[in-house]
């Protein structure tokens, strides 16, 4: 049986164990990766615009 790779409890349905996060956690856990990856890109393409700049 698995647990949350977030609070530790343990996964009651396959899908959860599956995924390896409680319904709940999954979706923080989405969010959250959906946040960085925005910022990920903003800040790259900040990057850019600099380096463009600078030349
Ligand atoms: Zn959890």
């Amino acid at each position: 049986m698995g647990t949350c790779k977030r609070c530790n409890r343990p996964l009651k349905t396959p899908r959860s164990i599956e995924v390896g996060y409680g319904p709940v956690c999954k979706k923080k856990h989405d969010e959250a990766e959906e946040e960085f990856l925005k910022r990920q890109v903003t800040i790259d393409d900040v990057m850019e615009y600099e380096e463009r700049m600078a030349r």
